[in-house]
């Protein structure tokens, strides 16, 4: 896909033209110092003067400080230490002032992890505790309601990150003023601004922060509102900028390039109204469900801004879903992480009582309000088109092995040539759904299901799932004895051509001649290899481990050095004519975006299906492998496999498709 539809603006946006122009102008025309009293001091003043005169109208604040930050992240700190210090000042004059530091379960991180930094550096001692959401996102304020009265400071974000969730801010006033909290009132607004009116004199907010890369300024500048009362220690001192209020010398270029995205939002005309970013995200919503009928939202759109859409497909992690996205084009987050130790689903659904499957699936899909029909048109077809292209992926004739992995555990299917009956080794328990399905899909017959090791897999909700029996099978047929070099006749059970032979702990997949499995025709071996068992050539795929594929007796090359960038990876092609260019992202990706590096095509080799292919590789050692991927990662995983199974001229592109151009 050429051009990139960028679909992460909670993340940070693009600069808006008009703002990167007068960051320019701030740089080359008015680079005086603020504080100098000469006339290029005095044009740079009157900027920081109209800049703030005009976030004071933008955000409804008259009175109280309107500083320039540098982010949200320091507003944050500097109301944090402004709170506590007053606290710490009340509690010396004997004043009630509350003991807990209440912060909404949902919380960008920048808040808990402030409010037990300061509240250990200033020895204050107040409790922290967490206020927790309702299914639907918004603070629970029943249990507000018990923890006002003894709260000295509330933080609570005005419109969720990760799943757009719009706060009930008049909901918590209310229900402050009716405990009669001593409570200090922290409103993170990062996400609020340029989507949701706002009015701050009108409120009770003490504090509220904001961060102008969320909305076309670039990052590192950013504003913090107190209001006119409220306690303000400064977090940084010096020569007094800001009327001693935030010391060093301003961020022109930032200060500048906020005005002018301040100036269209008080203008208007340049950015789209909230109703026509509704539409804009129904249809998005639209397109989503149409291109994933089991997709389900994580946050209800009504309560939402209506720029942020969170969603997971059920039997399709993150990780997949974002590959998926990327290799179309579209860019666009994850709202949880796992790697490949352990599964770490998003504390914002967690909190909302969303199950770990669906959390740790989830995709955040998020837009600015510049965006418009165009964009929307092209995000809407790339959708389809991702979509479309799972679809056509889904029943696609099967690798003879392919390998699924779960948060640090492999399972691998192994299929008959024509890719109709399949046995399933360690399948992942919280991937038996989706191979299930996918099986289906392929209208494919499961043989055996079973686990090496007793209970570590998901087996039975395999078996459950497809109505077969788990645990290696019994009576004859389906096994069938065979006899191995040792002398010894074990049970077998036939797939296609090759047999699959149980040898105590270890499953030998081969090809038996005149009922006997020579050694050396014994290609991968699956469960515990017996220590004095001799299979020349034989790859052992294992349930635990980072390689999950070995080869026990080579000699493995040094892994350090498998990295060429994209441009040495063109010149390492040219001058390797025989070397094979290996795209190893998934089906669905491939299918969505070929991969191409500087004129040379990709054969496509998932990195599921890797360990089939290795054999053969490893074979033909001469012939230099450059693997390539999105972004680097799995690339360099295959290039390190394959140097220690013993092939010399393994290489990976670093930094992948995403920095090749
Ligand atoms: N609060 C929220 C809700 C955010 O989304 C972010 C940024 O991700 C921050 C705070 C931190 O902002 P900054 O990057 O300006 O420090």
């Amino acid at each position: 896909m050429s051009t990139e539809l960028y679909l992460d603006a909670n993340a940070t946006s693009p600069v808006l033209p008009a703002a990167a122009a007068a960051a320019m102008a701030a740089m080359q025309d008015c680079f005086g110092n603020p504080s100098s009293s000469h006339a290029c001091g005095l044009r740079a003043r009157a900027l920081l003067d109209g800049a703030r005169a005009r976030a004071r109208r933008v955000l409804g604040a008259a009175s109280g400080r309107v500083l320039f930050t540098s982010g949200a992240t320091e507003g944050i700190q500097t109301a944090v230490l402004s709170a506590l210090c007053a606290v710490r000042e009340r509690r010396q004059r004997g004043e009630a002032c509350g003991d807990l530091l209440v912060y909404g379960a949902t919380e960008h991180k920048a808040v808990p992890e402030s409010l037990a930094h300061w509240n250990r550096l200033l020895g204050t001692g107040l409790e922290l505790r967490v206020l927790p959401v309702g299914a639907d996102g918004r603070h629970r304020l029943d249990l507000l309601r018990e923890l006002a009265p003894r709260a000295a400071l509330v933080c609570t974000m005005a419109a969720n990150n990760e799943t757009g969730v719009v706060s009930d801010l008049d909901g918590i006033a209310r229900v402050l003023a009716e405990a009669h909290s001593p409570a200090l009132w922290m409103v993170d607004c990062v996400q609020a601004l340029g989507k949701l009116a706002l009015a701050l004199d009108a409120t009770r907010i003490d504090y509220a922060p904001f961060s102008g890369h969320k909305l076309y300024a670039p990052k590192g500048i950013g504003m913090l509102y107190v209001r006119e009362g409220a306690p303000y220690t400064p977090l940084l001192c010096g020569g007094g900028q800001e009327a001693g209020q935030r010391s060093g010398t301003e961020n022109m270029a930032g200060i500048a390039a906020l005005d002018a995205v301040l100036q269209a939002l008080e203008e208007g005309g340049t950015f789209r109204t909230p109703a026509q970013l509704q539409a804009a995200r129904d249809r998005l919503a639209a397109s989503l469900q149409a291109a994933f009928p089991a997709l389900v939202f994580n946050a209800p759109l009504a309560q939402a801004l209506p720029t942020t859409l969170n969603f997971s497909v059920p039997g399709l992690g993150s990780k997949e879903l974002l590959d998926l996205f990327d290799a179309a084009g579209v860019r666009v987050s994850a709202g949880s992480a796992c790697s490949a130790a352990k599964a770490a689903p998003s504390y914002v659904l967690d909190a909302m009582g969303v199950p770990p499957e669906r959390s740790a699936s989830a995709v955040r899909l998020s837009f600015g309000p510049l965006a418009d029909d165009a964009f929307i048109d092209a995000a809407c077809e790339r959708i389809v088109h991702c979509g479309r292209a799972l679809a056509q992926t889904a029943g696609q004739a099967a690798a003879h092995l392919q390998q699924f992995e779960s948060c640090g555990a492999s399972g691998w299917l192994l299929f008959d040539e024509a890719g109709r009956d399949c046995i399933a080794i360690d399948p992942p328990a919280a991937l038996a759904a989706r191979i299930a399905s996918d099986l289906r899909a392929r209208g494919c017959r499961l043989l055996a299901c079973f686990d090496t090791s007793h209970g570590a897999g998901g087996a039975d909700t395999l078996g459950e799932l497809l109505g077969l029996a788990p645990g290696w099978p019994a009576g004859t047929p389906p096994l069938q004895p065979v006899r191995l070099a040792s002398g010894a006749i074990v049970d077998a059970l036939a797939l296609g051509a090759d047999i699959l032979a149980r040898d105590g702990d270890a499953y030998l997949l081969g090809r038996a001649r005149n009922g006997m499995l020579a050694s050396e025709d014994v290609r991968f071996v699956f469960g515990a290899l017996p220590a004095d068992a001799g299979y020349p050539g034989a790859l052992c795929c294992h349930r635990i481990g980072e390689p999950a594929v070995s080869r026990p007796g080579a000699a493995s090359w040094p892994d350090g050095d498998i990295d060429l960038d994209a441009g040495a990876a063109a010149a390492y092609l040219a001058a390797h004519p025989d070397a094979l260019l290996v795209d190893v992202r998934e089906l669905p990706e491939h299918a969505a975006g070929a991969a191409r590096l500087h004129g040379h095509d990709a054969r496509h080799v998932p990195l599921s299906q890797l360990a089939g292919h290795a054999a053969g590789w490893l074979r033909a050692e001469a012939r230099p492998l450059v693997f390539v991927c999105r972004s680097g990662n799995r690339s360099a995983r295959a290039a390190r496999l394959l140097r220690r199974l013993g092939h010399g001229q393994a290489w990976h592109v670093a930094g992948g498709l995403a920095l090749a151009g």
